[in-house]
């Protein structure tokens, strides 16, 4: 955060305000995690504060602090939207366009409510008052504790505050092993732990939960995987009837697209995975290296994201949508193959 956006954010908060904050559709770890410590951190310097998240959120993060007052615009909606209207300041985390939020996004495009984004994502859109859009840092978390830090209130951070934030570092870092993990990160990650973080307690609450049928359902995803050697292309599809199968809840695929990157010489992998509620297939890229998987779920996929980690959604058949993708293939062989 640059002088003048602390300056300016100072000001806005310099009388008590109201102040929503809201997450991406379908919030992890990073989205959860900095949502709840900046509600906390602003209600200890007292405002009024609510999570408001587009829909809900894995099992696996519900143990978070302050993770059973968040309201969802599926399940609460008149709520939602009124607090929206009445609101004096919106913070939006962890994602930089409207088009993130599914169908809330009308609701925050009618909002009297000054935007404030704090996000790491690329292309930012410009509906904020302050945009605080870094793509290099780690997550959204480490961006709300940089926050706190300029704001000169790290005594604020207590372990409630803490143990959110440690939870959205190791989750979009892959605990603690993407590049973009530097040395700050695991500056900060210590401090947390110094004020209160139980890092192997977290690590077991989001990681060590599956259930048989969860298990089951990445045996079925492992088996459907598709290896394109040629492309150094890994891919794997999961239709609706499967997910029923293996009874899918929310969170279950986490984590699945990551397989494809851990055999050898892959460097693209990706995961279809039917929605027939919303009638799409819903899509996880990632890559190592330089192919940038943001500019492809962007060009292809009505998506975007990270340069190695995105996501995108197909309206087409799953057998058209497999063709498509591997169609457009042949265009990166360069890039997946140098
Ligand atoms: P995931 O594949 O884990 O859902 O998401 C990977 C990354 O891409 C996350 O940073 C996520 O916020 C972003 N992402 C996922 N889906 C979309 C999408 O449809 N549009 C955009 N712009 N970003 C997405
Ligand atoms: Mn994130």
């Amino acid at each position: 955060m640059n002088f003048e956006q602390v300056t300016a954010l100072k000001k806005l908060l310099s009388s008590s305000k109201r102040i929503a904050i809201v997450p991406h559709k379908n919030p992890d770890g990073d989205a959860i995690g900095s949502t709840l410590a900046l509600s906390h951190y602003l209600s200890k310097k007292g405002h009024e504060t609510q999570v408001l998240a587009p829909n809900d959120f894995p099992k696996f993060l519900k143990w978070m602090p302050g993770a059973t007052e968040i309201l969802n615009f599926e399940r609460h909606n008149t709520e939602v939207k009124k607090f929206i209207e009445n609101a004096d300041l919106i913070f939006t985390l962890d994602f930089n366009d409207f088009g993130r939020v599914g169908q809330m996004a009308e609701c925050l495009e009618n909002a009297s409510a000054q935007f404030i984004m704090v996000d790491h994502h690329q292309q930012p859109s410009d509906y904020a008052v302050i945009t605080y859009s870094d793509v290099t840092i780690s997550s959204t978390c480490e961006m709300v504790y940089t926050l706190i830090d300029a704001m000169g209130d790290r005594d604020f951070i207590d372990s409630d505050i803490a143990n959110c934030l440690y939870t959205g570092i190791m989750t979009d870092t892959g605990s603690f092993k993407f590049k973009a993990t530097t040395s700050k990160t695991h500056r900060i990650v210590a401090e947390l732990m110094d004020k209160g973080a139980d890092n192997t307690a977290i690590h077991e609450k989001v990681y060590d939960t599956n259930s048989p049928s969860r298990l089951h359902l990445l045996g079925c995803a492992l088996k459907n995987m598709v290896i394109l050697e040629e492309f150094n292309t890994a891919y794997i599809t999961l239709t609706q009837e499967e997910l029923d199968r293996y009874d899918y809840e929310k969170g279950d695929t986490e984590g699945f697209v990551n397989y494809g990157l851990t055999l050898n010489n892959i460097r693209f992998a990706v995961i279809f995975i039917e929605n027939k509620d919303e009638g799409i297939f819903k899509i996880s890229f990632r890559s190592v290296g330089d192919f940038s998987v943001n500019e492809f779920a962007r060009n292809h996929f009505e998506g975007g994201g990270h340069t190695n980690a995105a996501g995108g959604k197909s309206e087409k058949s799953l057998q058209e949508t497999i063709d498509y993708f591997i169609s457009l293939l042949p265009n990166y062989k360069k890039e997946l193959t140098a």
